[in-house]
């Protein structure tokens, strides 16, 4: 799929991700895994939030569900949980050599740091590997699939790995459907699907 003006990007894994503006309250979410497209039975939510005030903060958070399999879960899962585990690892070797350095001597903190990290970096790439090995042939990403973008007012924005949920989102939604980029158009067109959007337009104002 061409790059060209629009707004398709590599995604993990190498594969294009599509991003979808949809504008309404209420959408509809395809019964299929997000990421491989196979039946779903289960569901992964993705977020996002604005504050606004100076003295009082307040914060507002959107989130929608996703349909997913069992499978996609689950490597979706061990990805997060190895980002987490590799994190608090690292901060920790950090923090551990750090002490030694100061409290023993550098001779001693920088070994047990390098050290530390080297394990901290082969645990995270094990646990990668394993979360690789619950992905099926059909996967879109290791990770969530889907991202939410935000929103602004009607107006929301999604990230989508899967090209084939995300032909199955366009078609369920297309009615609410807006800034299509030229690959979501292609891949609308390349369906037999005719995109219902036109281009935007701002009112026309006249003065009498
Ligand atoms: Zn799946
Ligand atoms: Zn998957």
């Amino acid at each position: 799929m061409p790059n060209g003006t629009g707004r398709g990007r590599l995604g993990c894994g190498g594969g294009w991700i599509l991003q979808i503006d949809v504008s309404g309250q209420h959408f509809v979410f395809p019964a299929l895994c997000a990421c491989c497209c196979g039946p779903a039975g289960s569901a992964l939510s993705v977020s996002s939030s604005k504050s606004d005030g100076k003295r009082v903060v307040h914060t507002k958070t959107n989130a929608w569900d996703f349909p997913y399999c069992d499978a996609c879960v689950g490597h979706v899962r061990e990805t997060e949980t190895a980002k987490r585990v590799a994190w608090t690892l690292f901060a920790v070797s950090v923090i551990v050599s750090g002490i030694l350095w100061v409290s023993v001597s550098p001779y001693l903190g920088i070994p047990a740091g390098i050290l530390a990290v080297g394990g901290t970096i082969f645990l995270y790439k094990k646990q990668l590997a394993a979360a690789r090995g619950l992905c099926c042939v059909g996967c879109a990403c290791i990770e969530k699939a889907v991202a939410y973008l935000g929103w602004h007012s009607t107006l929301h924005q999604f990230d989508i790995a899967s090209l084939d949920y995300a032909l199955a989102f366009m078609v369920a939604n297309q009615r609410k459907l807006v800034n299509l980029s030229n690959e979501a158009r292609e891949l609308l067109e390349s369906s037999g699907n005719v995109p219902l959007t036109g281009s935007q337009r701002a009112a026309r104002r006249q003065r009498s």
